[in-house]
């Protein structure tokens, strides 16, 4: 673990395995942190962000922009690690390393860009000044679906701002944790201000969560765990920001570019073999093109490459373990039961022993009833329902308790302006499969989140307004 600038074991001496999701095979191990070493993580970035939230914006962009440049200098290093302990072909890998590597470089400038402000006062002898300050010590509780990018996401914010930060990755990949927290160390951050914490996941948010210090939580994973972190972070009042899961409708109406279309839900669903929050997980198309769409998508979806994620050709890789696995089968047997038709895929290829793969999946005739159509399938499966019209699809798109991504496909502006107005989703795709990037808000509405990343939102998540009441 790398803790006040040392690459330390855990205080107990375990450690766990990293395994390798394509054929369940060990690749490393990393220590088993638990309380004491989140413990000792606060302490080294309590005293740390003592210096580091003094510096100047200027001073910190300078580091941050040395970051960048390490990530960059060892991109294809940390994606051959990425691939490794994730399982998503290399290509994926390589484009989450310079997304990543994004946040640090956009966040060195946005942080000389953290303006206060001035208010005209009620007596002539006053003055109103409005301050942003740092808000303390970060926790950052990151996900294994984007092991790389969920962390810059967060921590480039967090240390622009003038915070100081303790990582705890996903149990599933913290070898990208650690290989961005060796560039860290070599870009020349001073100790402390980035810290990693592998291991007990319970044990360790617990601590950091109990921790008065720690004045602010950023979080990216399920729901369960968000709310019950929203839950304990209630103690002592921490600021928070929550990424949780998603439900994304894709909707295409029938004046859409239909092979743009295709194109999009092959993006948006297959992508990281469907495990993003942001991936679609239902498909409405408008009743008039249904076949005509199942057809071509179905014929899309089979040319897409299965295989290693290290091999150039592959474009879907495995699931991440057994349990992902069971899910996609029991919302793939659930759909089939309901009376979906599997017009592709629908099976785990058993060619690749150790590893959970699943060829692409289109499901037609799904139902709302059905599992995959409430709860995040985390897959690669495309459930694909017909519609009417657009009031009826928007009430079935936002029929769901979550609301982050949602996209819909038409040539027509009166029906893309009426959609993105009404869709109750943080992000909304028009004619795009593909909206994340570094300077736009991501997040979500209802149980899909609370806060923005991204952009001047995301580095506001990390500041107090002081509001200086001066009497001359
Ligand atoms: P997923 O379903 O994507 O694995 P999780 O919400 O389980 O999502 O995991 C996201 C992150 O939350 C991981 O780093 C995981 O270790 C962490 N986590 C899981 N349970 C807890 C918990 N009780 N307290 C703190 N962190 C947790």
């Amino acid at each position: 673990m790398y803790i006040d600038g040392k690459w330390v074991k855990a205080v107990s001496n375990e450690s766990f395995p990293v395994i390798n999701p394509a054929n369940g095979q060990q690749i490393g191990s990393v220590p088993k942190g638990g309380a004491e070493d989140a413990k000792l993580a606060v302490d080294a970035a309590e005293k740390a962000f003592q210096t580091w939230s003094k510096m100047t914006a200027d001073q910190r962009g300078h580091l941050l922009r040395r970051w960048y440049e390490t990530i960059l200098d060892n991109k294809q290093e940390i994606a051959e690690t990425l691939v490794l302990e994730q399982g998503k072909p290399m290509k994926e890998a390589l484009g989450e390393i310079t997304y990543a590597a994004s946040f640090v470089y956009w966040y060195a400038e946005e942080g000389k860009r953290v303006y206060g402000e001035t208010i005209p006062a009620s007596h002539p002898d006053k003055r109103i000044l409005v301050l942003k300050q740092p808000v303390g010590v970060v926790a950052a509780i990151t996900p294994w679906n984007f092991p790389a990018a969920m962390i810059t996401r967060k921590v480039a914010p967090a240390l622009a701002a003038g915070c100081t930060v303790v990582i705890k990755p996903a149990e599933q990949t913290p070898l990208t944790a650690l290989k961005l927290a060796e560039a860290a160390e070599l870009a020349g951050i001073p100790k402390g201000v980035v810290n990693v914490v592998t291991g007990e996941p319970a044990e360790i948010g617990d601590q950091l969560l109990k921790d008065s210090r720690v004045r602010k939580v950023t979080f990216t994973g399920s729901t369960e765990v968000g709310k019950h972190l929203m839950r304990k972070a209630a103690d002592t009042v921490k600021k928070i920001s929550l990424e949780l899961g998603g439900h994304a409708p894709f909707i295409i109406f029938a004046d859409a570019n239909l092979d743009l279309a295709v194109q999009g839900v092959l993006q948006s669903k297959f992508r990281n073999s469907g495990q993003t929050c942001i991936c679609t997980n239902r498909v409405y198309v408008e009743k008039s093109i249904a076949s005509q769409f199942i057809e071509k998508l179905r014929d899309a979806s089979e040319k897409l490459t299965v295989g290693y994620g290290l091999e150039p050709e592959t474009e879907i890789g495995p699931l991440i373990d057994e349990d992902a696995y069971k899910k996609v089968e029991s919302h793939i047997q659930d759909a089939v039961q309901k009376g979906g038709k599997i017009e592709s895929g629908g099976k785990r290829l058993t060619e690749f022993e150790g590893g959970y793969f699943v060829k692409p999946t289109i499901i037609s005739g799904a139902t709302e009833d059905m599992k995959i159509m409430q709860e995040e399938t985390f897959g690669p499966v495309a459930p694909v329902m017909e519609f009417e019209e657009l009031e009826e699809v928007v009430k079935r798109a936002n029929n769901t308790p979550y609301g982050l991504a949602a996209y819909a496909y038409t040539e027509n502006l009166k029906t893309a302006v009426s959609i993105a107005e009404q869709l109750e989703y943080g992000i909304v795709g028009i004619n795009d499969a593909l909206p994340s990037v570094v300077q736009a808000p991501f997040g979500g509405f209802k149980e899909s989140g609370i806060g923005r990343e991204g952009g001047h939102f995301g580095i506001d998540e990390f500041l107090e307004i002081k509001y200086v009441s001066l009497k001359i």
